[in-house]
């Protein structure tokens, strides 16, 4: 047994306990073959990020699950790592460039700017690290993985191979989203919409050789600069006549085609649509059904290209510019139309996507998606909570084919070589510089791939696959995924159906889903608000014990949480009570008996909480099992603050200093059970205090994080015991309220009469708990009471009453009264006369004498209420 300090102070003590830990081993799986395994792997953050609140709860929520599971007697892994995060940090490596260097990654060329990158990644890598660290993640770190180390590249190639093979990778020209700021092509999942304020603008395009002419609607008009063709419905009688007959594209004054196709809405419109197949999916797609050129007007920078004639050059809003000015100006332009519509935005810089037709790697997804929905559908994968099952598979079923390539440097490189001697590419394994089909040298693609390519293989690549290692097989499937909802497209679904693929397994078993962290009005935090908070400040602040309890606090599957100052604060409030309530029960130690006395020599306060103990650890443990961190922890908060510390340790307290050695040390014996219990159900929550408190009390476990986690034991329930206490405790906290309404001070003694059936719970052994509670002088059990004037309080269990008289000094308080109602009465008589008075009635405002009247009112019900408290005294 140590002393412990006044206050705790976690500054002090986190890092070492942290420390100790890690070099016990603790982190580490248990090597016992026997124990059933418990496995989650991290979702990696971004190498080069800074841990924030939404990374915060991530890891809070997997390392409470964790530490649970191997207090539980699991082999518990948890697998850390990181991400490279391909676009992110290759774009704050070319910003740093640019504003400390003023160049671009062009001037420096592929290799170096390669070797800056992987400098940025050593320099900044290790920060989130000791970040995770510092929050107590209790990850094993011998297992640190980077997605683009020499293993998890391995994969990526595997992966890229296999697929290859199989014909579900290709490369294809086809639509895909561009960002003209990034320079990269962007996947689906990479694009986020927004509604915007726009227009739409008629065009008419002229029909060859006729005054007749079509009118389109558009809200990009530059894109007409590479329209090959105009689509109608092919039921559409207005236009049958048209279909087959040539347009002259105004501006540009290129023939083309009036074609008829079913994908046109004949509602919508005017029912002709402009058809440009290198600018738009849908358009791409008419135009491979009628055999249309595809003619990109736009380069890589959203810039007008050669095919846009005078317009080359133009940035496409300039172009736009122009162009509506040319239209009108030949009378080509109908009318304008207000219209607001959803624009893509590149999820990692903003910029509005362009549609763009370019020649781009795919993962083919058709034979994948069945799989991978089935294993949702039949159960093998759940999703906590449900709700999030409609959304997986709703996206799952929309999903098209994956562009994997990217435009950028930082990543895997795609593993596909080409030869200019004989034309032929080939995929391969490892790096080539030979041409295998004529021997000529090759040059490899120059496009890296999504990051998301590699994240997707994490739950395998980073337990060894595609090597058959230890790990793997022990590990894997895992078992949770812990992961915000807003990736449950960009990765939880890539996860799935890659594991299917690849293992013929599923990943993991539960995919338990959280909010995100918002501030305390509700908002998203972001930069632009100012309103992010710091997961590091805070724990410096108030330490990592505070910043998981408030995370946990009100933590329910799915749903954002507000944090705020008051969470904090109160996870700061609930530290030092328990840090109290431990120094308490530490000072009045005399025992190092860990175990309970015989059930015998146990007291109906001891069964007492020793039940409610009992019952608190049965449903804690069941509200973990089903992901619900917050119930389980406000039931603990509850249990801790309220009825150890406010209610057991009080009603204890006495037998503490007792003569009766056997009785105190019986007491201390329970306190320390409990305490040491509680500590053990909120280590997984609070890792720091409790081992702190833990090493101070006698424990018989050499480290609380390794302890056995308390279940249900059947031995402590004594239900009896607990409706005894219960309907003593109900009766003191009724009086305890009723007193302070009337403020009464609790010195002041007064005789409790209770009038119950039940006889056995207001025993006299329960009397004493009155007399040191609810400042009672003395306590009489009867039948039957009678005293008008008594305060009577009414509880399930019992009729109390206590003398008036009792409470307050019925003279002083009759005096005091008395002279309130004189000096109500005078009141009363001065309105009385002002308003009997003709001339202030007829000349004052009807509000004034309104306003007179209500206050001649309210004093008369003061008086008579008075008179009436008066009368009970007799
Ligand atoms: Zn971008
Ligand atoms: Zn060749």
């Amino acid at each position: 047994m140590k002393e412990l300090e006044k206050n705790f102070n976690p500054q002090s003590v986190e890092k070492s306990l942290y420390r100790m830990w890690r070099d016990k081993g603790y982190f580490k799986p248990a090597d016992d073959r026997k124990k059933e395994t418990f496995t989650i792997v991290i979702p990696p953050p971004n190498v080069t990020g800074q841990l924030h609140m939404g990374h915060a709860l991530d890891e809070t929520l997997q390392d409470i699950l964790i530490r649970y599971k191997r207090m539980k007697g699991y082999a518990a892994l948890w697998v850390p790592g990181t991400d490279h995060a391909g676009i992110a940090t290759q774009i704050k490596v070319e910003e740093n460039l640019r504003v400390n260097e003023g160049k671009t990654r062009y001037d420096l060329g592929r290799e170096k700017f390669l070797e800056r990158v992987w400098a940025w990644k050593n320099k900044y890598g290790s920060r989130i690290i000791e970040q995770l660290e510092t929050l107590g993640s209790s990850c094993d770190w011998d297992r640190l993985r980077f997605t683009m180390d020499d293993g998890l590249s391995s994969a990526v190639r595997e992966v890229f191979n296999n697929l290859y093979e199989k014909g579900l990778i290709y490369r294809g020209y086809r639509i895909i989203n561009w960002c003209p700021k990034c320079t990269t092509a962007l996947s689906d999942a990479e694009v986020e919409y927004a509604e915007e304020n726009g227009h739409f603008w008629h065009i008419r395009y002229p029909v060859k050789g006729s005054d007749e002419y079509v009118t389109v609607a558009t809200t990009r008009p530059e894109t007409m600069l590479g329209d090959t063709a105009v689509a109608v419905n092919p039921e559409d009688d207005r236009y049958t006549h048209l279909v087959g007959k040539t347009l002259i594209l105004p501006l540009v004054g290129r023939e083309i085609p009036v074609v008829a196709d079913d994908y046109v809405d004949r509602e919508f419109g005017t029912g002709c649509v402009k058809i440009t197949p290198a600018h738009d999916p849908n358009d791409f797609l008419v135009g491979q059904r009628h055999d249309l050129a595809v003619i990109r007007v736009m380069d890589d920078g959203a810039k007008i290209n050669a095919e846009g004639g005078i317009y080359e050059g133009m940035d496409r809003y300039e172009a736009r510019a122009a162009i509506l000015k040319d239209l009108e100006k030949g009378g080509y332009l109908v009318k304008t139309e207000d219209h607001v519509h959803n624009v893509g935005k590149c999820y990692r810089c903003g910029t509005t996507v362009e549609p763009l037709a370019s020649d781009q790697w795919f993962v083919k997804m058709g034979p994948m998606i069945k799989p991978a929905i089935d294993a949702v559908k039949e159960g093998r994968i759940k999703f906590v909570p449900e709700r999030f099952t409609k959304i997986y598979i709703n996206w799952m079923e929309n999903l098209h084919d994956w562009c994997i390539s990217r435009q950028l440097w930082w990543g895997h490189r795609i593993p596909a070589f080409y030869c200019d001697n004989c034309g032929k590419m080939t995929v391969s394994r490892t790096d080539i510089a030979i041409c295998p089909h004529c021997g000529g040298k090759v040059r490899q693609d120059e496009d890296v791939l999504d990051t998301w390519f590699s994240s997707a293989l994490w739950p395998f690549s980073t337990l060894g696959w595609p090597k058959e290692t230890d790990d793997l097989k022990r590990f894997f499937p895992t078992d949770v995924l812990v992961t915000g909802y807003d990736i449950i497209s960009f990765w939880v679904s890539r996860m799935i159906f890659s594991s299917l693929e690849q293992t013929g397994k599923e990943p993991f078993s539960t995919v338990f889903i959280h909010g995100l962290v918002r501030d305390a009005q509700g908002r998203k935090m972001s930069k632009s608000l100012g309103n992010g908070i710091d997961p590091i400040e805070i724990i410096d602040k108030y330490g990592a014990d505070a910043l998981r309890f408030a995370l946990a606090t009100g933590n329910s599957p799915g749903n954002d949480m507000r944090f705020s100052d008051e969470k904090i604060e109160a996870a700061r409030n609930f530290t030092n009570k328990i840090w109290n309530a431990a120094r308490f029960v530490l000072m009045n130690l005399t025992t190092n008996d860990t175990t309970l006395p015989d059930a015998e020599k146990l007291r109906v306060e001891d069964k007492w909480i020793l039940s409610v103990y009992n019952r608190v650890t049965s449903e804690v443990n069941a509200n973990i099992d089903k992901f619900e961190i917050g119930v389980a922890l406000s039931k603990l908060y509850d249990f801790v603050w309220d009825i150890f510390c406010d209610w057991y340790i009080e009603l204890i307290k006495p037998r503490l200093l007792s003569e009766n050695k056997e009785d105190s040390e019986n007491a201390q014996r329970v306190i320390l059970y409990v305490l040491t219990g509680a500590l053990k159900l909120l280590h997984p929550y609070m890792p720091f205090v409790t081992e702190q408190l833990y090493q101070a009390l006698p424990h018989d476990t050499e480290s609380i994080m390794i302890s056995a986690y308390p279940e249900f034991d059947e031995k402590l329930c004594f239900p009896e015991d607990e409706a005894h206490m219960a309907a003593v405790t109900e009766a003191i906290r009724a009086i305890r309220n009723r007193r302070a309404e009337m403020n009464v001070a609790p010195s002041k003694k007064a005789h409790v009469h209770i009038v119950t059936e039940n006889r056995e719970a207001f025993s006299e052994s329960a009397k004493v708990f009155f007399k040191k509670l609810a400042s009672a002088s003395d306590v009489t059990v009867c039948s039957e009471y009678n005293d008008e004037g008594a305060v009577s309080i009414i509880t399930p269990a019992a009729r109390i009453y206590i003398p008036l008289g009792e409470l307050v000094d019925l003279e002083a308080e009759k005096k005091r009264l008395e002279k309130e109602a004189e000096k109500v009465k005078g009141e009363i008589e001065r309105i009385e006369k002002k308003l009997s008075n003709e001339g202030f009635v007829s000349k004052a405002p009807a509000a004034v004498i309104d306003g007179e009247r209500k206050k001649l009112a309210s004093y008369k019900e003061k008086l008579e209420g008075i008179e009436d408290t008066v009368k009970n005294f007799k």
